[in-house]
């Protein structure tokens, strides 16, 4: 597969760009990040909310997510197909949720298994909760509810999973079924840049 080389500052400047149509848009009150790709993004965004929105700071909650790898003897359909929770909200998720606008941040959409898994495992969360209120109290709590993604990446691909059409969806940018490798996860960053600067489009 062919492998493309993202510096941190492409990231930053991606979201730097990606910012404005969030925050004229969604307007998050929360950012959920999802680990560990979407932490990085996740702290940028931050940065440009605040300078567009006049918003105080806004507060990071970091869910952890991975694809489950199968031993080996599984069958072909279990390979890839888990999402398991390695880290959520805490006992309140629903509480700190209920009634806020959540912008869910990852770093990459590839088969959109991971958001897929993240967005309703949240609304779990939201449910459970409005199920607590008086009924004459939950739709307008319900309606004040939102979930909104980023993502730095999106390939375009066919996508394994769907989110919700109602949920408002914003990539950095677009590109196609490529191997991102990401700055974070490089050990030596000088010569990843350095490369990344060889990449022919
Ligand atoms: P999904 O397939 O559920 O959309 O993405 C699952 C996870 O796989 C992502 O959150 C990310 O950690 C990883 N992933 C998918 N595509 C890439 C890629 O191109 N580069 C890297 N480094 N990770 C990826």
């Amino acid at each position: 597969m062919k492998h493309w080389r993202v510096t941190y500052n492409d990231i930053h400047n991606l979201i730097r760009k990606g910012t404005p149509k969030v925050a004229a848009e969604f307007n998050p009150d929360l950012l959920v990040a999802i680990g560990g790709g979407g932490f990085f993004p996740a702290r940028v965004m931050r940065t440009f909310l605040r300078e567009q929105t006049a918003k105080k700071t806004l507060q990071i909650q970091a869910i952890g997510l991975s694809l489950y790898e199968p031993v080996e003897g599984s069958t072909v359909e279990q390979i890839g197909q888990e999402v398991v929770r390695t880290q959520w909200l805490g006992p309140d998720a629903g509480k700190l949720l209920v009634g806020k606008r959540t912008l869910v941040v990852d770093e990459v959409d590839d088969t959109r298994k991971t958001l897929h898994y993240a967005l309703s495992e949240l609304q779990k969360d939201v449910d459970k909760e409005l199920a607590s209120y008086p009924e004459s109290e939950r739709d307008a709590l319900r309606a004040a509810t939102r979930f909104g993604v980023f993502v730095v990446h999106n390939k375009i691909k066919p996508k394994l999973a769907e989110l919700p059409a109602s949920i408002p969806y914003y990539a950095g940018e677009e590109v196609g079924d490529v191997w991102l490798d990401y700055p974070w996860e490089m050990i030596d960053i000088e010569e990843h840049d350095r490369l990344s600067g060889t990449q022919l489009i």
